[in-house]
């Protein structure tokens, strides 16, 4: 029998001392977003599962592999998100946003689920920041979100990140393309995997995507999409290129990207760190709102791999946005002083103030060991003589100054004015370094 306090085979847990890396990345990459229009959608966690083979579509390995699928008590088939787009995509549709002024700008932080071999920056929980984009057609739209996926690795202290792009067509030219892919894997049919076997038939770009070593070796040489691009579309790619030559965001061309899920048309792009990690893929999807409801609207979007994304910041050394940690330890000595403590505490925390105070009946030293290790800021001790007079020593625990302060609201007053000379000092080092660079 499993251990009931091991976690499942590919899942991570996120503890309190690392969670504010989380809330770094998240935080940033939202409200970036934000600037750009895109405002947050929460979906859920499961969908029905025809939603995902339909959208992500029946010959990806995401589908035919990688799902987690249930039936539910009830007899319906359950899937957990293995992406975010679909949810994303369904929601918009079933709340008539479209029917709104577009575009209509989303974006999202989500658990994703897929049963992979897990592995260094591969496992069965991820997590994803992404954003989608409805009801924009043009090439501007294509460079606006690539730029967005940009200046959020920027903006998160990431150096040497390239992006790759590519154009995959509309199904006008890819009907000819899947011809001459045919025919050319046809051709080598005897070394396919199984899987790609089927796919020849069905969906024979599917086959460039495959992970199994000897299929990616004759992958490699097939015909590429870009060379049977209709007008139309090489017109929109050529497009899409000038305005990031215009915004100056170097690009590589990279005409073997095609995206692992069905959806993709036309422009498709991945942001690889230095370390060759893909951390975010996404692209334009003509035909997902189309398949899901029958009306036609275009969408784009991306989505990136938070885990990815914060290993590489690790291994960067990117800085994080510290936890402000506990202002002020309230230390005790007897029972009407923890009493007077907690009250002290529930008025300051009402301002906003981090305040802790003994809450497991410990001695004046197991308290103050406590305080030190919680890296409180200040500390008070309140005993008979302060409860008698009012007045307590406020000491600072990084200078070890000390001062008197009064245990009423004169209290909340000093340690505002304290935290804003400390913002104001910080600024000031600020302005300091700025000039001494000249
Ligand atoms: P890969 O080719 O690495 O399998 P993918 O094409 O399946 O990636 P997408 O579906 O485009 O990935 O997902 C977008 C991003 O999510 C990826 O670029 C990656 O950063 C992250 N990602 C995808 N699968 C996983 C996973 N199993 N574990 C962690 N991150 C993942
Ligand atoms: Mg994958």
């Amino acid at each position: 029998m499993e251990l009931i306090t091991q976690a499942p085979r590919g899942t991570q847990d996120v503890l309190p001392q690392d969670s504010y890396r989380w809330q770094h990345i998240e935080r940033t990459a939202l409200s970036i977003a934000r600037d750009f229009g895109f405002r947050e959608i929460r979906t859920p966690v499961f969908e029905h599962t025809n939603l995902f083979q339909r959208s992500v579509g029946e010959t990806t390995d995401v589908v035919q592999k990688e799902m987690y699928t249930f039936e539910d008590k009830g007899g319906r088939s359950i899937t957990l998100r293995p992406e975010g787009t679909a949810g994303a995509t369904r929601a918009v549709l079933e709340h008539g946003l479209l029917n709104g002024a577009l575009p209509v700008k989303v974006s999202y932080v989500t658990s994703c689920y897929r049963y992979e071999k897990s592995q260094k920056g591969r496992y069965r929980e991820f997590h994803q920041f992404g954003v989608e984009c409805f009801g924009a057609a043009a090439p501007q739209a294509d460079a606006e979100t690539i730029s967005l996926a940009l200046l959020i690795l920027k903006t998160l202290g990431l150096t040497g990140v390239s992006l790759h792009i590519n154009s995959i067509g509309c199904p006008t030219c890819r009907a000819r393309y899947h011809e001459a892919l045919r025919g050319y894997f046809e051709e080598r049919k005897g070394d396919l995997c199984e899987t790609c076997l089927g796919r020849l038939e069905r969906n024979p770009m599917r086959i460039l995507d495959c992970k199994s070593p000897i299929c990616g070796r004759i992958a490699a040489d097939a015909p590429v999409m870009i060379q049977y691009l209709c007008d139309d579309c090489r017109d929109h790619f050529t497009a899409v290129k000038a305005h990031l030559d215009a915004a100056g965001l170097e690009y590589q061309l990279d005409e073997h990207i095609v995206r692992g899920l069905d959806y993709y048309t036309r422009t498709v792009f991945e942001l690889v760190a230095e370390n060759g990690l893909v951390l975010a893929g996404g692209g334009r999807y003509d035909g997902l709102v189309e398949e899901m409801s029958g009306m036609a609207q275009p969408g784009l979007g991306f989505a990136m791999g938070l885990e990815r994304l914060l290993m590489v910041m690790e291994e960067q050394g990117c800085s994080f946005a510290e936890d402000t940690g506990c202002e002020l330890y309230l230390v005790s000595m007897g029972a009407e002083a923890a009493q007077r403590c907690f009250t002290i505490a529930t008025a300051l925390r009402e301002g906003g103030v981090s305040v802790e105070c003994d809450i497991v009946g410990r001695s004046l030293k197991a308290q103050m060991k406590y305080a030190d290790k919680l890296g409180a800021r200040y500390t008070i001790v309140v005993g008979d003589n302060e409860l008698e007079t009012g007045v307590a020593q406020l000491k600072d625990m990084k200078t070890g100054a000390v001062e008197e302060v009064r245990l009423d609201d004169s209290l909340y007053t000093t340690l505002y004015n304290k935290s804003l000379d400390r913002q104001l000092a910080g600024v000031a080092d600020l302005f300091q370094a700025v000039s001494e660079q000249g």
